[in-house]
């Protein structure tokens, strides 16, 4: 069953994907580099016959970066028998498409170590694949996700971004883009270009910047050295970010990842790309402003946040652009 049930609660989605019970997960009991197999592993170069046909592979033989459709996939390609309709309740079936992009063939290389061309073209790829979901018309909204690190979610430890499109959008798109519309209602301004200008201002919770980029510890964060990677200008879209950029966005990116493993050894992270929605991209409204979050999975993340949506976080936002900052003088 791929199906999307909606909360009648708070208003989310819950998608139910029964055929990811199927697969390999590594992380069972606790993670365990040795024993990982890198020949069992589907993502490692020579063992291509054990993933779906690929979607993208950057060269023929000695493949670098490679894009397939997940063999588990939390969304199904097309229409399946889905479950009774039950009129009390919202439910829409679960079509849409799940790929993944394996980063390197190296099946112990994390993407701290990857060169900045390289890195740059994980970049590339991340927004043909990105470009390429969104052009099919059930699909809402595209997730750009990277779990690295079992505390993060990683069920292969061979280094890998996902993709997953969806016919719904969830709620906490619909959050941003309304509150980025009501701040645009009142002052005519982007919300984030507002912080953007505001954090620079401040300076206190900012990390790096280049020219085009600025990460920032956002001042409400949830995680201790959460970061956020800003365009400057104003841009809706991950879909619009220009090519030329990239290499720039690649730097900081790995100066910032760096830091991150610094932080501990084998310390697990996200990245989750976050955007102005599809919608109201395509309707051209003054959307929301696109940004890249890395959050490291220190702590945890329990009762009181499942009950409250409040979080603890041990390490202020100050303090934790401190850190960053400071690495950057070594
Ligand atoms: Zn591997
Ligand atoms: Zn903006």
């Amino acid at each position: 069953m791929s199906e999307l049930r909606k909360n009648k609660l708070t208003g989310e989605w819950v998608l139910y994907a029964e055929n990811r019970q199927n697969r390999p997960y590594e992380f069972v009991k606790k993670m365990d580099y040795n024993t990982t197999e890198k020949k069992n592993c589907p993502f490692c170069r020579g063992n291509e016959h054990q993933t779906t046909l690929p979607v993208f592979q950057d060269r023929k033989e000695n493949w670098s970066i490679r894009a397939f459709p997940n063999r588990f996939p939390a969304v199904a390609q097309k229409q399946e028998q889905t479950g009774e309709k039950e009129e009390f309740y919202e439910s829409k079936p679960a079509v849409g498409r799940h790929e993944v992009v394996v980063d390197t063939p190296y099946h112990d290389q994390t993407i701290d170590a990857f060169s900045l061309e390289h890195l740059k073209n994980v970049l590339l790829t991340l927004q043909k694949r990105f470009l390429s979901m969104l052009e099919e018309e059930n699909i809402q909204q595209v997730q750009i996700f990277k779990n690295a690190g079992a505390d993060a979610g990683m069920s292969i430890k061979h280094s890998h971004w996902q993709l997953i499109g969806l016919p719904t959008v969830s709620k906490r798109q619909q959050e941003y883009e309304k509150t980025a519309k009501q701040y645009y209602d009142q002052t005519h301004k982007c919300i984030v270009c507002d912080m953007i200008a505001w954090e620079q201002q401040q300076k206190k919770r900012v990390c790096k910047q280049t020219e085009h980029f600025l990460a920032i510890t956002p001042y409400a964060s949830r995680f201790s050295y959460e970061v956020w990677v800003l365009p400057k200008s104003h841009m809706p879209s991950f879909a619009q970010a220009e090519q030329e950029l990239f290499m720039e966005l690649a730097g900081l990116l790995k100066e910032l990842l760096c830091d991150i493993t610094a932080l501990r050894k084998d310390i697990s992270y996200n990245i989750c790309f976050m955007e102005s929605g599809k919608q109201s991209c395509q309707q051209q409204m003054e959307a929301f402003h696109w940004m890249i979050q890395i959050l490291p999975r220190i702590g945890g993340f329990a009762g009181f946040e499942f009950g409250t949506e409040t979080y603890i976080n041990s390490v202020s936002p100050e303090t934790a652009a401190k850190w960053y900052q400071k690495r950057e003088k070594q």
